[in-house]
């Protein structure tokens, strides 16, 4: 007999979790539940399809697949499926890394109305979700407004103002390629209601903003009479004085160069959204859509003995996937002092039929295949019944 441990969600933090068990306790049981017939999470969901290299990251995923004693136990939904209580007196450990996927509001009027879009909700359309299928009508926005100044709000902008040259490599699904390739943008506003001294952009995906084909990046050179500040630690300022010098870059770019701007604006605090337009503290902005880039929140955690939270469940909707691994090792390394003096429980296996790796891999294998004939990464499927079919040999 040896402990079983589940992993509820199958992202990186929970992959990761499975790391770090594995690398202490190689004998271990472990199955990885999710919701979705296809694992890894904000991997495939949630970074950009553009960004292929950070999606690479799977392989690493995959070896623990591979492992005799880990189970991939997709389409299979803790409260829906099997219950939390259920699951958790099944098994000696369980670990939440179910992750944020709800988009905060902005709480100001007009927050709901139908052309303002979480980003969530959008990254997970241009990224395949079953769940989100529906994309917003793009065919007549000239003028968008992207609410927020982290990473998530470049990956918006980006997707948005390149061309579908520059997406011809992604696995962006062939609807949202094709409804941003035809609208007819010429403005992205990126709204940060704080000054960009406290932008929690990252170098790298800062500096990709100024070297689009058919965008060209421009920001106010007045906002930024300013210095990372003092406190911060010192990683922190460096981050930020990078942005702050290549945001001066931006400042120097002459507008209307390209056939898109993206604007990046700063102490422009949200007021109220109407059709067509934002209502910022600075003053109103044309916007035909509106992608709100402001964090996730989640469901409420199950607890109890034996119930560990890892990554975005655990510490709310920050950091990259490498803090992520961190922190995942970190927990892992309480779930073993837990299991270390608890006898195995013994019972049945109570996983109902799932999608396994092997499902899993005739699905990716089909993308793949799909993708191959294009020259792009995958062709993703999108639909849940095709996933499932697929998934099952059909
Ligand atoms: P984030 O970095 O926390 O940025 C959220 C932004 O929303 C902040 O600028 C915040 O401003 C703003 N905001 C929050 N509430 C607001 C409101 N009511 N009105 C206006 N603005 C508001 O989060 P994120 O962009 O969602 O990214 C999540 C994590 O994933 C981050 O750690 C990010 O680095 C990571 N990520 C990494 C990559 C990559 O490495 N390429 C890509 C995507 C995401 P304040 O600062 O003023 O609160």
């Amino acid at each position: 007999m040896t402990h079983r441990v589940a992993i509820v969600g199958a992202g990186p933090s929970g992959f990761y979790a499975v790391d770090g068990l594995l690398r202490a306790r190689p004998d271990l049981h472990i199955d990885i539940i999710d919701r979705l017939p296809t694992p890894y999470g904000l991997v495939r969901a949630g970074v950009a399809p553009d960004h292929q290299g950070t999606k690479a990251i799977v392989r690493q995923f995959e070896k623990l697949l591979q492992q005799p004693d880990v189970r991939f136990a997709g389409n299979l939904e803790v409260g829906r499926d099997l219950s939390w209580d259920e699951l958790t007196a099944a098994y000696d450990a369980t670990v939440v890394a179910t992750g944020r996927v709800l988009d905060r509001r902005l709480g100001i009027p007009g927050d709901d109305l139908p052309h303002v879009w979480g980003s969530w909700r959008f990254v997970a359309w241009l990224n395949g979700h079953p769940d989100f299928r529906a994309g917003p009508d793009l065919s007549a926005v000239r003028s968008v407004a992207v609410v927020g100044n982290g990473n998530v709000a470049l990956d918006v902008a980006r997707v948005l103002a390149k061309t579908p040259d520059e997406m011809a490599k992604s696995d962006i699904v062939a609807e949202a390629g094709a409804a941003i390739a035809a609208a007819p943008l010429a403005d992205i506003h990126v709204l940060g209601r704080r000054g960009p001294e406290h932008a929690s952009f990252t170098g790298n995906e800062l500096a990709e903003m100024g070297r689009l084909a058919r965008a060209a990046a421009v920001t106010d050179a007045a906002a930024l009479q300013v210095e990372a500040p003092a406190g911060d630690p010192t990683p922190e300022r460096l981050r930020k004085a990078k942005n702050l010098d290549i945001l001066k870059g931006f400042a120097a770019v002459p507008p209307g160069g390209k056939p898109v701007t993206v604007h990046f604006r700063f102490h422009a605090v949200p007021v109220a959204i109407r059709p067509g337009e934002i209502e910022l503290s600075t003053g109103v902005l044309p916007a035909d859509l509106v992608v709100t880039c402001i964090g996730y929140d989640g469901a409420p955690l199950p607890a109890g003995d034996g119930v560990f939270a890892v990554g975005w469940a655990r510490r709310g909707p920050s950091g990259t996937i490498p803090t992520n691994r961190a922190d995942s090792h970190a927990v892992a390394q309480q779930v073993l002092a837990y299991l270390k003096d608890r006898d195995p429980k013994s019972g049945p296996d109570i996983l109902p039929p799932a999608v396994d790796a092997a499902g899993w891999h005739r699905i990716d294998r089909h993308e793949v295949a799909a993708g191959a004939a294009q020259g792009r990464p995958r062709v993703k499927l999108t639909d849940w019944q095709a996933l499932l079919d697929i998934a099952q040999g059909d």
